[in-house]
């Protein structure tokens, strides 16, 4: 007689193979078996030693400022209430808060990650790192953690968006890493990626590589995750604090999936908050023009992982695009696909568009410049809050500052007004 496997809990660690659910995975080459291993047996070390946890809490206090700001947007709250009152509601529409990880040392949530991977290097007893980057925010805070340890820091990003990003190019090398940049494929983050394994591959004896996102093979989405999760376990405590109950929903971007991860993770296990991923819709829905693997793609294996990936009929990942350097990426994380297929996170897109026009509201409204990533996560909360009742609560993660954005969305909004000029 055979039993039925138990259902797998959704707010849980991957298996031992490093599964969720069907999706993640160690899909590597032999040389970096030994390496994941290390890695796994040091992390389940530290993760069980207070002392590790009580250090990363007092550097993320003193260094990164956290706990970061709970917001009530009441500007950006009322502004929605007005362009989209929905027909015949309560005319209510909820109360938009946000969690402000652009406040977090470096302008974006990544610290969190770099630094306690940081100190997982230095249990193994490395002296260098390696990090991939897109828009430059991984690899500047990657960067900042090598100079607080004393680590040399290597940082691989695709030509095209050193070119777009040259603010954050200028930012590593101050802080005293060498920006490597990839002349390969498309020239932008899958490319860099792939650099930064096959330097990983010859150095890993000395070389820690820290993953920006929870993505790559077992242990990294779950390592990344952990360290993200300061974000929701501060959120929740904050709520509780300040209205007294928990937010109705929760809203986040979904490049990699990293600060959407933070923030769900501890909100898994309360069914009545509903999570809400936003990918990248870019221009639309057609193959090439969005960033959307949740949406638009299928299972498949990209950097070390099984998750939803986009590509063709042979398995060759596909071209992607927005406007979003840091969400210009063709897979997620396996934890998200995980969620996706379960039913307990919902994912939807954002086009470019809309996201220009939530930047410059939110700018207007409440004298905040988001990351054009961010951007996409309020441009669906305009959305959604007005669909709601005038007594909730939703919750978005605001999970970087847009300074290294102004420039380009200045040429996005230029170019748009002289197509339909107004
Ligand atoms: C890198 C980045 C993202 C996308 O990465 P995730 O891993 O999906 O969080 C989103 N927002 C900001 C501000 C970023 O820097």
């Amino acid at each position: 007689m055979t039993t039925a496997p138990a259902k797998p809990r959704l707010a849980d660690n991957p298996t031992p193979q490093g599964r969720f659910g069907a999706f993640g995975g160690m899909y590597v080459p032999e040389t970096l078996v030994a390496a994941l291993t290390q890695l796994t047996s040091v992390y389940d070390q530290a993760r069980a030693d207070q002392k590790f946890w009580d250090d990363l809490r007092d550097l993320l206090r003193v260094y990164v400022g956290r706990p970061t700001a709970l917001y009530p947007a009441r500007q950006l709250s009322e502004r929605a209430r007005r362009l989209f009152r929905p027909q015949g509601g309560d005319a209510g529409g909820a109360t938009i808060w946000f969690k402000r990880e652009d406040l977090a040392h470096t302008g974006a949530h990544k610290i969190n990650n770099t630094l306690g991977q940081a100190l997982l290097a230095k249990r193994m007893g490395k002296k260098r790192i390696i990090a991939e980057t897109g828009a430059g925010q991984h690899g500047v805070a990657s960067a900042t953690a090598a100079a607080h340890f004393g680590l040399k820091c290597d940082v691989y990003m695709g030509a095209e968006d050193a070119r777009r990003q040259r603010l954050n190019v200028t930012r590593m090398t101050m802080l005293g890493a060498r920006v490597i940049e990839v002349q390969d494929g498309s020239k932008t983050l899958k490319d860099a990626t792939n650099a930064a394994m096959r330097d990983w591959m010859a150095s890993v004896e000395h070389t820690h590589y820290i993953i920006g996102s929870v993505v790559g093979p077992h242990p990294f989405p779950m390592i990344v995750r952990d360290f993200q999760s300061i974000i929701g376990i501060e959120s929740k405590a904050q709520f509780l604090r300040t209205i007294g109950k928990l937010p109705d929903a929760v809203v986040a971007c979904v490049g990699g999936g990293s600060n959407a991860a933070g923030i769900f993770f501890p909100f898994i296990d309360d069914p009545a908050v509903r999570l809400i991923g936003v990918e990248a819709g870019g221009h639309g829905s057609a193959p090439g023009q969005h960033a959307a693997p949740l949406s638009h793609g299928s299972p498949g294996v990209l950097h070390g992982s099984l998750s939803y990936v986009l590509q063709d009929p042979a398995g060759q990942t596909a071209p992607v695009h927005s406007c979003s350097a840091g969400l210009d990426y063709p897979g997620v994380g396996p934890e998200h696909s995980f969620w996706k297929d379960s039913g307990r996170v919902s994912y939807t897109s954002v086009t470019d568009d809309e996201a220009l026009d939530a930047f410059l509201l939110l700018a207007r409204a409440e004298g905040i410049i988001p990351a054009l990533e961010t951007a996409h996560a309020v441009a669906h909360a305009l959305r959604l809050a007005p669909t709601m009742s005038k007594d909730q609560h939703l919750l978005v993660n605001l999970s970087g500052r847009g300074d290294k954005d102004v420039e380009e969305a200045a040429r996005l909004l230029k170019a748009r007004d002289e197509r339909s000029p107004t």
